[in-house]
């Protein structure tokens, strides 16, 4: 007898099984005949882990147009025009905002999710907005958060006093912008200081880095560095890179392996990327994208981030991991058939290993976390942004979305439509 049985579908290495769901846990996977409380037909359907988004920023979110947008469209004025933000924005009205999306995450079945929390402010009432909402969301969303000196460890005069307490009040993980600092030395430093303070409190190190056009933007090489110095490999992160897609080819030669052996993962943030770089480029335009498929060649883990919906850098954004996906696939030329399955596996498995979620997956033990989607297949839901026709969090059904048919009056055709094609 299971609390939850979901029938027949089919998982991402494409078999078809029942998934059998005991309170918070996947009980037995396979040809389950047993009763259960509830059954899910998922014939035909893709049922997927839930999707993952390892960069975002939830203290901002859902703050676009206020107190203005941000016209050039660059990151420094959209920092800038944070800044102005974050100094009337209510501890209140952050909480209420990021509270809004997660429920729109909690719809588009996206269980977990790492947010950069801005340091820099005395009051520290952005940590404290997020770590109530860690607390409200955590039977349907783990929600990681990382201490993040947005306006520099070193630049701003008490980032660095602000950072040490956020993370003494429970924020989880250790972050950085090294390339906002001064210099390229003051960025080194930073790296260095924060991967020491991470080292000394066991923490994971996710940074901001090198999110420029500028080739000479290097400080991914001290983020390998240290994390190999200090015994980090494994819990260190990377987000953006952009830099990487101008720097030589022959240091990128020397730069891959130190980041491959220093076991640092890498979170590119097409959306946000496409949008933000290359803006002081005429043309050929750059598109600001890291070297996704290279990494991944070396053996780096390298996921996708949606980083903004919102917000002052970014207009749009609708909580959909596909929405980034299907983007990154784009930019990053992903096209193969296995490079397509790659993209989906970026946002959901490759995602949760650079979160290090325990209990992830579909697997006996595992978290009872799952979607299932309007698709056949990983890259069919690609395609098709597919619906999430049903969503489990740790047991419990929490959203369900009607597919997506449109009712068809055409002279000699079918009266609706679904879109999926079998291939
Ligand atoms: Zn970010």
């Amino acid at each position: 007898m299971f609390d939850i049985l979901v029938k027949g579908g089919t998982l991402p290495d494409g078999r078809v099984a029942d998934i059998g769901i005991e309170k918070d846990r996947i009980k037995a996977i396979g040809q389950l005949d047993a009763e259960a409380g509830e059954v899910i037909d998922a014939a035909g359907d893709l049922v997927a882990p839930p999707f993952v988004d390892p960069h975002f920023h939830l203290d901002a979110t859902l703050s676009y147009g206020q107190p203005r947008i941000n016209a050039s469209g660059t990151l420094l004025e959209g920092i800038g025009l944070w800044s102005e933000l974050k100094e009337v924005m209510t501890e209140e009205q952050m909480v209420e905002r990021a509270l809004t999306y997660c429920d729109w995450a909690a719809s588009m079945g996206l269980l977990a999710i790492r947010s950069h929390v801005d340091t820099c402010d005395d009051t520290l009432k952005g940590a404290r907005a997020m770590l109530k909402v860690r607390e409200q969301v955590k039977d349907y969303i783990d929600l990681q958060l990382v201490a993040f000196p947005q306006d520099g460890l070193y630049r701003d005069p008490t980032a660095r006093e602000n950072t040490l307490r956020a993370l003494d009040m429970g924020v989880d993980v250790v972050g950085g912008i090294p390339h906002f600092e001064r210099t390229m030395a003051d960025g080194a430093a930073s790296v260095r200081e924060l991967c020491e303070i991470a080292a000394t409190r066991g923490l994971r190190v996710d940074m901001h880095c090198d999110e420029t056009d500028d080739p000479m933007s290097r400080h991914i090489e001290t983020l390998a560095y240290e994390t190999q110095r200090l015994g980090l490999q494994g819990r260190v992160n990377g987000s953006h890179l952009t830099s990487m897609h101008s720097m030589d080819n022959y240091y990128v030669s020397k730069l891959l392996p130190l980041i491959a052996e220093a076991g640092v993962s890498a979170v590119p943030n097409p959306l946000i990327n496409i949008m933000i770089q290359g803006r002081h480029d005429t043309f050929p335009k750059r598109r600001g994208m890291t070297r996704v498929k290279e990494m991944q060649a070396h053996g780096i883990t390298v996921g996708w981030g949606q980083d903004c919906v919102l917000d002052p850098w970014y207009p749009l954004g609708t909580a959909d991991m596909l929405d980034v996906a299907f983007m990154g696939l784009h930019i990053a030329q992903m096209s193969s058939p296995e490079e397509m399955a790659r993209c989906f596996r970026m946002v959901t498995e490759d995602n949760a290993q650079i979160m290090g979620l325990e209990n992830y997956g579909l697997h006996e033990g595992a978290d009872a976390s799952l979607v299932v989607l309007d698709a056949a297949t990983p890259t069919e839901a690609l395609r098709l942004r597919a619906a999430r026709i049903c969503v489990i969090a740790k047991g419990r059904v929490i959203a369900r979305t009607p597919r997506m048919d449109a009712q068809l009056s055409l002279p000699g055709r079918s009266a609706s439509t679904r879109r999926r094609h079998r291939t």
